[in-house]
């Protein structure tokens, strides 16, 4: 049995760590469960998100799985790939063995769109016409948004939309809470029964539901104690991760 546990919104937000989640970490790890940690957030490299959780004390390094890896299993070896996001699908893709291209004029045999901020009309027309003339299209997360310090921005959910409206074609979507992710979770961890802890129902609470896991609520991020009851419910729920795993634990 593992924990899976969702970055944004639980372990940090906007980039600062959430009081009390590295000490969870810790706690469940002394208690000999296995951590791993299931985030939909594709644009940054797996090592950059194993630096970052280093960096506020939680080591993680083998311990990370991205939409963007899910993505990645959607590409054959060999295969050419647009990719319309961040440097950790491109790593992911590279890693697969498959060709990154940038000209479309040869032709792509995959569309791959995550989160980037290197979008715009330009971008939209290649990617779409190359899924007009037979790539297939795959989407790393249909976010809507993501949470940061900020507020609310547009998330991968937002392109991806964009990009198959642009090409009339549905796109295979590889995230939380879809079965690409969890194929690369169960890679890692194994059967479970597991427990995954999210604070988005939409997404870490399908996803329990698709690996057989006890979904663990926390309102550490988007979802308040106004927005309660929600679907599906949670079989655990604390105000963070801290007092999950205190809870849990005790
Ligand atoms: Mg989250």
């Amino acid at each position: 049995m593992a924990w899976l546990l969702d970055l944004d919104g639980v372990v940090w937000l906007g980039g600062h760590a959430i009081a009390g989640a590295p000490e969870a970490v810790a706690r469940l790890r002394a208690a000999g469960e296995r951590v791993v940690f299931v985030t939909n957030f594709s644009m940054t490299r797996v090592a950059e998100h194993e630096e970052r959780l280093a960096a506020i004390g939680i080591p993680a390094t083998g311990d990370v799985v991205s939409s963007a890896t899910a993505a990645a299993d959607l590409v054959e070896p060999g295969e050419s790939v647009l990719v319309v996001g961040g440097p950790g699908v491109v790593e992911e893709v590279g890693k697969r063995g498959a060709r990154v291209v940038t000209d479309t004029d040869a032709g792509a045999d995959v569309v791959v769109v995550g989160l980037t901020f290197d979008f715009d009309y330009a971008v939209l027309r290649k990617a779409s016409a190359a899924v007009r003339a037979g790539a297939r299209l795959v989407g790393t997360n249909d976010d809507a948004t993501y949470p940061t310090g900020e507020g609310l921005l547009p998330g991968a959910g937002a392109l991806l939309a964009a990009v198959a409206v642009a090409s009339g074609t549905a796109a295979t979507v590889a995230g939380k809470p879809n079965q690409p992710m969890a194929d690369a979770v169960l890679a890692l961890v194994g059967p479970g029964p597991h427990t995954m802890v999210g604070d988005r129902p939409d997404t870490d609470g399908l996803f329990a539901q698709r690996l057989g896991a006890r979904f663990a609520l926390v309102l550490s991020g988007v979802t308040t104690a106004a927005q309660l009851p929600v679907l599906p419910t949670p079989d655990l729920m604390a105000a963070d991760l801290g007092a999950l795993v205190a809870a849990e634990l005790a």
